[in-house]
């Protein structure tokens, strides 16, 4: 595998491992292979690698190390927040509230638990990318339990009103779940000053490694574990605990902390050369969600008339040795159909099926940046005449 060569421009979906993060992992795939609830030397090590992962997890958001709850994903931890917060069968008149566009891995929890008898509000996104709080209050009820709204999108970028939502929810007695996969590392977040009761991240998205991350439960609330053994977790998440992968996480929020008001005035800055260059050299390409409120390296691009062409754009980019991705990384498995993101902000069926997502990230550099601008128009030039006659025929 040779990706030396190549300009990555997918970080919404995954990152490249900080060179750091491996270098802080190492030694835990090696003589620090303990058990980290063993009493002896080699599970002391491991477990005090465990400790200070979590301060610097909880650190990333204000949050106290022991409201920290290390798990396999950030799906694992969208999955604990609402099922733990929920348990099924409910024995009272329960609703949740979550968004539209929200993560399949919110999504799919909300469908399960309305089968199992608690009634969910999906609510609508404005065509800008935004759930608007007022929407929110006039959707609160008498037994909403818990609002669910993500802290940025996946697949436009938009950053959420996430302080604002949460009052509204707490105004109502409610609790307030974000997922927060996407933001967690690149916007400033602080669960006691935007009022976030429970919040989901990812490693794999902040250039740590994949198959860890952690769910953040406010000091007091209870959760019902999804996962029942040996109490590891304080008992909310049983399992051995991956201790190379949980360092990992930790040194990746440690590097996101210390570097990201740096790196979020240098992607911005990339992002809007690229923004400006493409209205410039694609005159039928126009940016998806608000100009400006949305995660810094973060594009999400429409091109008239290129709707269902967007597969073969993709292609045609990774054979010039770019990576973009079509919606997001979950749509290969459902290639071809409208995102349900772009549905929810009110596009129509065809204009949702044909939309590109470019994401920056921590090693990207102008030179990549300007690369993607020379290949991006020729790539869509070849395309156009195919799209036009495909429109005809
Ligand atoms: N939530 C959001 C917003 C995401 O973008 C993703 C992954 O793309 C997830 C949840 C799932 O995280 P993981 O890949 O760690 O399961």
């Amino acid at each position: 595998m040779n990706s030396t060569a190549r300009c990555y421009f997918d970080h919404s979906a995954t990152t490249p491992v900080d060179p750091r993060v491996i270098g802080a992992m190492e030694p835990f795939l090696h003589d620090g292979f303990g058990n980290p609830s063993s009493m002896y030397q080699e599970g002391v090590e491991a477990h005090q690698a465990l400790e200070e992962a979590r301060e610097k997890a909880a650190a990333l958001f204000g949050a106290r190390p022991g409201e920290v709850v290390f798990t396999a994903s950030g799906t694992e931890a969208d999955n604990l927040a609402l099922r733990g917060a929920i348990p099924t069968p409910v024995t009272e008149p329960t609703h949740l509230i979550t968004a539209a566009f929200e993560h399949p891995a919110i999504l799919e929890v909300c469908r399960y638990l309305e089968k199992h008898g608690v009634s969910i509000t999906f609510l609508s996104v404005g065509n800008d990318g935004f759930v608007d709080p007022q929407e929110l209050r006039r959707a609160m009820r008498p037994n909403t339990k818990l609002v669910s709204i993500m802290a940025a999108n996946n697949v436009v970028g938009t950053i959420q009103p996430v302080a604002e939502l949460a009052s509204v929810a707490h105004e109502h007695g409610a609790l307030f779940h974000t997922d927060a996969v996407q933001a967690a590392g690149k916007l400033p977040i602080d669960i006691g000053r935007d009022g976030i009761d429970l919040l989901s991240f990812s490693a794999h998205k902040i250039h740590g490694p994949k198959g860890v991350g952690a769910l953040i439960v406010r000091h007091g609330l209870e959760l019902q574990p999804l996962i029942l053994g040996g109490g590891q977790e304080r008992g909310i998440r049983s399992g051995t605990e991956n201790v190379a992968g949980i360092v990992g996480l930790g040194r990746a929020a440690e590097i996101a902390r210390a570097e990201m008001a740096q790196d979020s005035v240098r992607l911005v800055s990339l992002r809007d050369q690229l923004i400006d260059g493409i209205e410039e050299r694609i005159p039928n390409a126009y940016v998806i969600g608000h100009r400006f409120r949305r995660l810094p390296g973060h594009i999400c691009l429409g091109i008239s008339g290129l709707e269902g062409e967007t597969v073969k754009l993709l292609l045609a980019l990774n054979q010039a040795g770019i990576a973009v991705s079509t919606g997001s990384a979950c749509s290969s498995h459902h290639a071809g159909e409208p995102s349900h993101v772009l549905l929810a902000m009110g596009f129509d069926a065809f204009r949702a099926r044909g939309s590109v997502r470019i994401t920056l990230g921590r090693f990207t550099t102008s030179a990549q940046v300007d690369y993607l601008l020379e290949v991006l128009p020729l790539a869509v030039r070849d395309l156009q005449p195919i799209a036009s006659c495909a429109g005809r025929s």
